[in-house]
């Protein structure tokens, strides 16, 4: 099985990677510092149709496989990792829960303005006391009549503050086995959430996230996704695209790790020589190259199993643990070939490394990869 891009899908990247070589990479460094959401590269972004690429054409999007929106993802990593992560989010997470388990009548209203990036996406599963162990969530939904009341605390959420649709994950009821009833809602703006503060996060900080506070917050019946206690299900699959995302955004970030190191490797000299010549700094640089390369073709073959309705869980698992480690080794080599420069925010490998670390922990960290992986397929279960 090829798993590489074919024509039409490298044409897509070519031009995509074209914008945000010249509009959104020189805005990086700025977006770091004023730890911003960039509404503006956002536009831009959204011009370019990447909110659109998964979404089918008869919601406003270009019905591109997930493949695309992977390439697409990385690109835009490569570019600016904290504009990439706030963007994935709503392209790889809201969307894809609208599409997939929202009703005919949600998809009409809301993925129109979802693929035209004229609404923001945000996706709320986890908690203060309940990040890896989703069994421990304590915000709950409670049907009012045609309404769903909501109660508790979500976070850290990434665009929590500018999102227009949230996906918010809520205990519906006890269930069984000690496991709770969860449900999935449209949680659009406006309905009585309120926000935090903006976490001061270590990286991707043009990727604002903070807290959701959903005491106060309805939402009509229409905007529960799937059936009512469906919600471990669906957190589930969403999980799976979100491995993705994370994968994307952390191959993106090693080919900007890449690129960094081999400008600097073949600029800077010492010793009469540029320093690419040494061969400790070149098998750095072929290390760092590896970290991007290996990750994408197994995380293509991922994205290529979950587009066939697979349960491949494991596969997508080991492509976000592979994907996440090499990232913070490939910044970790990067820093390294930069020297003292390395350290100060004069370069962007102080920037890309601080990013990096990021993925080994979000949408699960190494520790829970592994136990998916093992679960998968040796039945364990921890
Ligand atoms: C900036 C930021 C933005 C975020 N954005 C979002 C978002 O948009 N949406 C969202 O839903 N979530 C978001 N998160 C939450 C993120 O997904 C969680 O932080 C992550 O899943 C880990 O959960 P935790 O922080 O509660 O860690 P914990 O679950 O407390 O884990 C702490 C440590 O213990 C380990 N551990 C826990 N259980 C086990 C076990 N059974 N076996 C072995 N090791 C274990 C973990 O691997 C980890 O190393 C965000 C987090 C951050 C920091």
């Amino acid at each position: 099985m090829d798993f590489a891009l074919n024509k039409d899908q490298k044409e897509l990247q070519t031009a995509f990677g074209k914008m945000c070589a010249a509009d959104i990479a020189p805005c990086a460094a700025a977006a770091d510092a004023a730890a911003s959401l960039q509404i503006d590269n956002l536009k831009k972004i959204a011009q370019a149709g990447y909110f659109a690429t998964a979404v089918p054409a008869e919601f406003g999007g270009k019905g591109e496989e997930l493949v695309t929106l992977f390439a697409l993802t990385e690109t835009l990593a490569a570019a600016c990792p904290g504009t990439a992560m706030a963007a994935s989010t709503s392209a790889w997470l809201c969307n894809t829960a609208i599409l997939k388990y929202g009703s005919d009548s949600l998809k009409k209203s809301l993925l129109p303005a979802l693929a035209a990036g004229e609404k923001l996406g945000a996706f709320a599963l986890a908690e203060p006391g309940a990040g890896s162990d989703i069994n421990a969530m304590a915000a709950t939904a409670v049907k009012d009549g045609d309404s769903w009341k909501l109660d508790g605390v979500k976070g850290l959420c990434w665009n929590a503050a500018a999102a227009d649709v949230i996906i918010v994950i809520a205990k519906t009821g006890d269930g069984a086995d000690a496991q709770p009833a969860l449900s999935a809602f449209a949680v659009e703006k406006g309905s009585g959430y309120s926000v935090g503060e903006q976490a001061k996060t270590l990286g991707l900080r043009a990727a604002p996230a903070a807290n959701i506070d959903l005491s106060g917050c309805a939402v009509p019946a229409s905007n529960l996704l799937g059936a009512e206690g469906a919600g471990w299900d669906i957190a589930m699959d969403l999980l799976d695209y979100g491995r993705l995302q994370m994968a994307a955004l952390a191959v993106g970030v090693s080919t900007a790790c890449f690129m960094a190191a081999k400008d600097h490797a073949e600029t800077r000299m010492a010793f009469g020589k540029p320093i690419g010549v040494f061969q400790e700094v070149a098998f750095k640089a072929a290390d760092i190259y590896i970290a991007a390369d290996v990750p994408r073709l197994l995380a293509n073959q991922a994205c290529w199993r979950k587009q066939q309705g697979e349960n491949c869980s494991h596969l997508i698992a080991s492509a976000k643990l592979l994907a996440s480690q090499k990232v913070v080794e490939a910044a970790h080599k990067c820093l390294q070939i930069f020297g003292g420069k390395g350290y100060t925010a004069d370069a962007p490998a102080e920037r890309l490394y601080r990013d990096a670390r990021f993925f080994e922990i979000g949408n699960g960290t190494t520790e829970i990869m592994r136990q998916v992986i093992c679960k998968d397929l040796l039945g364990a279960d921890f």
